[in-house]
């Protein structure tokens, strides 16, 4: 419990109008339903300098929903760090599933691969270290992956959401979905630029621009669901 406790002051991820609500609901719904893996990696990565990066715990359990309502079997993920998301989507996924799980830095993922290796999932996982949008061409290059994918979950730089958001329209097949995290950018997308805080601006730009291109976007159902920093639900249409 102690633990828990100090996330909610140091490194609360949610967006509600009271600190109390958002715990109610990771207390009540998200934390009793957690397996120890998934725990113990969240643990871990409350240690790390950068721990605010990682997925939150309710939008985590909202992408688990979504995995097992499609039946997803092959899965992209662009930007793993700790890889907390990662585990959930590889303890998600059937025995025969297989992730592509991209990042161009190692280093964090190595922090959270012992806990994937004791759950016994690291086998689904197909790690690339590498800047992600040259992996999403390289994928294209051959006809077999087109539309040969259910499910992706993009969590990297935002600047490139627009172009990954291009490549997956042909990677993830019609009915299959696309989730992108931080979409409301701690809430400064409903702020004027002088009161978000110097270091938000880019990022609140860049997120203001992708959401106007998604919800402008016929090829994709979307729902931008205000779960932990706020995620952007796309199911492939056309
Ligand atoms: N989904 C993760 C959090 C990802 S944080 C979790 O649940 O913990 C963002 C990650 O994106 C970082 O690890 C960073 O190294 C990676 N990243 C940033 N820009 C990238 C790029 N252009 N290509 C690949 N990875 C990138
Ligand atoms: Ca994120």
């Amino acid at each position: 419990m102690d633990n828990e406790k100090k996330e909610s002051t140091s490194f609360s991820k949610g967006l509600l109008q009271s600190e109390e609500l958002y715990q109610y609901i990771l207390g009540t719904s998200v934390y009793p339903r957690e397996s120890e893996h998934l725990k113990e990696l969240r643990d871990i990565t409350a240690t790390h300098p950068r721990a605010v990066m990682a997925t939150a715990p309710d939008a985590g359990q909202l992408i688990a929903l979504l995995l097992k309502l499609i039946n997803a079997k092959r899965t992209i993920e662009v930007g793993v760090f700790t890889g907390y998301s990662l585990l959930l989507t590889a303890l998600t996924i059937p025995e025969d599933g297989k992730i592509v799980a991209i990042d161009m830095n190692r280093e964090a993922y190595e922090i959270g691969l012992p806990i994937i290796r004791r759950a016994g999932v690291d086998n689904k996982i197909d790690f690339i270290e590498s800047e992600a949008l040259p992996v999403l061409d390289q994928l294209l290059e051959d006809p077999g992956n087109e539309n040969g994918f259910d499910f992706a979950f993009i969590d990297a730089d935002k600047i490139n959401y627009w172009n990954y958001h291009e490549r997956l329209m042909k990677l993830v097949k019609v009915g299959g979905i696309v989730v992108y995290d931080n979409t409301l950018w701690g809430g400064t997308v409903a702020l004027s630029e002088q009161s978000t805080p110097e270091a938000m601006r880019e990022g609140r730009q860049r997120t203001l621009d992708v959401n106007k291109l998604l919800a402008a976007d016929s090829r994709v159902q979307i729902s931008l669901a205000p779960l932990g920093d706020g995620i952007t639900i796309c199911r492939r249409i056309l």
